[in-house]
């Protein structure tokens, strides 16, 4: 019997969140190639105090915090879907004012934040 193997989450791409462990601060991030190469550069980064090549790592280094976590939100290999998933994650994590969305590129998107601040879930939020 023929036995197929998927590859381990981590050599997929898609979309990813990392998490501060010291404040409400999170990075929503996109990759093309691998979650495993996309999340060795932050943390190279961080180890190689490099703060110009990751809005994350840049958080870490001028608050002395430490990351806490590396949560996958979604797996996708087509790259237009991909990018909407994240601006979708980046707008619906600001809505939720637990978080501090530290992404440069935050704003980018109206339309898709736009979408979201008129939802009910945000205007319930804001009660
Ligand atoms: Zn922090």
């Amino acid at each position: 019997m023929a036995r197929t193997q998927s590859p381990p989450l981590l050599l997929k791409c898609g979309v990813y969140l990392l998490k501060c462990n010291d404040c409400p601060a999170v990075y929503i991030g996109e990759c093309r190639r691998s979650f495993k190469v996309r999340i060795s550069d932050h943390i190279n980064a961080f180890f190689d105090n490099k703060p110009a090549r990751s809005a994350f790592v840049k958080h870490l280094i001028e608050e002395d915090h430490i990351p806490k976590a590396v949560e996958i939100l979604h797996v996708e290999g087509k790259n237009q879907k991909r990018t909407a998933l994240e601006s979708i994650e980046i707008a619906e994590h600001m809505v939720h004012h637990q978080y501090n969305v530290i992404n440069r590129t935050n704003i980018n998107d109206l339309l898709i934040k736009n979408v979201f601040t008129r939802s009910p879930l945000y205007w319930q939020t804001n009660l």
